[in-house]
């Protein structure tokens, strides 16, 4: 039955039922159930269809909300399918991560009042049920053209825009140094945000598309990106960023304070069905330990939960400033704190204790501040606020910067901004070397997937513009 638009005043909001506290803190797998038909219809619904549509404004991919809710509504899902993934290169990875509070929901002008429409949930939904049905099917170009585009990075960025070129029909290899493609989706994000075979799955489309995946293909000193661009017509860089941030202070060297990537990567390998040394010594366990994450990013929201989920004795989470002030996204707070983890709000490590093994760490009460120059409140110690914390896993999560990608690349021509992300031309998504773009984290910085999504696709449109406008290359991509 189709359901008619604008119920938004007589149906209120309800979001996938959540499963229960103790089972999802047993095991990994996602922690919302899916919609059921009757649900997705009704709540997409509850949609006013506006004129000017905010939700679609603040996503940045600009998708056609109003048009696949109504679609959904009228139990149209197929239609709503087309229209979803005409703008998304994965609907069904964004409804599950993004931080739609920020982005579409928060914008959705009944909001205010009477609580957004569930936006994520149903694109989650729809691509998910286009799976399901067999909707979803290996994309076949009109024309092959000759002219080859070499990608290195496998993650969001370099999958966007690797699916895109397929589609005008370019030959496109995506290099990645892991063994599987995904990046973040597939060894950073755990199982219980995003499982993994939803990345799994879109790797085999994109196989059956004819993307040709290079695995196990480091792009540096053994081969320098000079290789790549004699190879292909063009390059397109969206590595991602990696360096970890990292905190000094005395102990800071002791056994049990790790890196968060290194955390979860083993947590996400052993739950793909790999035996990883350092978890099975312990070293990257947190079973029976008491934990210490540093940080208030997502990062330090999925180590809080892996820990939870790994049979931690305790789980703290330490930051800085307040839980108004935190980066990471709220839903994600909220979970954490219902799956039993304690957040140490105002507060920062100054010292690690311990022989050779960490075994506490002391910190210290902050306040916040006057604004500064940025506009966000500084941190300032309390006077005698020093307390300890035991904990016999320390889990660093400050953020990631950029690698020295053109020492690494061997390339000394390829310009970096003072952050080190690579400076590109924002017209044409190039580089300082002809012919070479960049895309995702490695520009902005550590951003969102869904943003790592829009950049790739736009750079693809950017490539292709190049090679049509270079008459030696588009005779024979035409
Ligand atoms: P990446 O996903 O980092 O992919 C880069 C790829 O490049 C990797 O596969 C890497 O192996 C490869 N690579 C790097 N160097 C080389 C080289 N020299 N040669 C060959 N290959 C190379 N965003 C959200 O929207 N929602 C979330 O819930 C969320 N949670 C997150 C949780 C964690 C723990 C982290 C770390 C990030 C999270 N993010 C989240 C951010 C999001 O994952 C990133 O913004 C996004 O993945 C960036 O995409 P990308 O394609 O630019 O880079
Ligand atoms: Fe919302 Fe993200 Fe989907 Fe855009 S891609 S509609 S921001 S969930
Ligand atoms: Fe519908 Fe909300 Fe978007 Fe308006 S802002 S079109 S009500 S989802």
């Amino acid at each position: 039955m189709p359901e008619r638009m604008l119920k938004f005043v007589s149906v209120p909001q309800q979001q996938p039922a959540k499963r229960g506290i103790d089972e999802r803190r047993s095991d990994f797998g996602e922690i919302y159930r899916e919609f059921a038909i009757p649900e997705a219809q009704v709540q997409s619904s509850r949609c006013s269809q506006c004129g000017v549509p905010f939700c679609s404004v603040h996503c940045p991919l600009h998708n056609n909300i109003p048009d696949w809710l109504k679609l959904t509504a009228e139990n149209r899902l197929e239609e709503a399918y087309e229209v979803s993934s005409a703008t998304n290169t994965f609907p069904e990875i964004c409804g599950r991560i993004c931080p739609q509070d920020r982005l579409c929901e928060g914008n959705c002008v009944i909001e205010k009042g009477f609580e957004s429409v569930t936006i994520g949930a149903v694109e989650k939904f729809i691509t998910d049920t286009a799976f399901e049905k067999g909707w979803v099917r290996p994309i076949r170009p009109r024309v092959e053209l000759e002219r080859s585009v070499g990608i290195v990075g496998a993650g969001p960025a370099g999958f966007a825009a690797a699916e895109q070129l397929r589609r005008r029909g370019y030959q496109v290899s995506l290099y990645d140094r892991y063994d599987r493609p995904g990046g973040l989706l597939i060894y950073g994000i755990p199982n219980f945000k995003l499982e993994k075979e939803v990345v799994l799955r879109r790797w085999r489309q994109y196989e059956e598309s004819g993307v040709h995946f290079v695995l196990g293909a480091e792009i540096g000193s053994a081969t320098p990106l000079s290789q790549l661009r004699e190879k292909h017509d063009a390059v397109l860089i969206a590595t991602g960023v990696y360096k970890a941030r990292d905190i000094g202070g005395p102990g800071a060297g002791l056994t049990g304070i790790v890196p968060a990537l290194d955390f979860l990567i083993a947590s996400n390998r052993q739950g793909l069905g790999e035996t990883v040394a350092a978890f099975q010594s312990g070293l990257l366990d947190a079973a029976g330990k008491d934990v210490v994450v540093i940080g208030g990013g997502d990062t330090a929201m999925d180590c809080v939960r892996t820990a939870v989920r790994q049979g931690a004795k305790s789980v703290k989470c330490l930051y800085r400033r307040d839980k108004a002030n935190m980066p990471g996204s709220m839903r994600e707070v909220k979970n954490a704190e219902e799956e039993g983890v304690e957040f140490v709000w105002l507060s920062a490590p100054e010292a690690f204790l311990g022989d050779e093994k960490v075994t506490g760490v002391r910190a210290i009460r902050m306040h916040l501040g006057l604004p500064d120059a940025s506009g966000r409140q500084s941190v300032e110690p309390v006077e005698g606020g020093h307390f300890t914390l035991k904990a016999d896993l320390v889990i660093k999560a400050l953020g990631y910067d950029p690698e020295d990608l053109p020492r690494l690349f061997g390339a000394e021509g390829l310009e970096v901004s003072r952050w080190g992300t690579l400076k590109i031309n924002h017209r044409t998504a190039m580089t300082s070397l002809p012919g070479v773009f960049a895309a995702g984290d490695i520009v902005r910085g550590a951003s969102l997937v869904v943003w790592a999504i829009r950049d790739g696709r736009d750079a693809a449109k950017h490539i292709h513009e190049y090679i049509q406008n270079q008459p030696a290359l588009a005779v024979a991509a035409e």
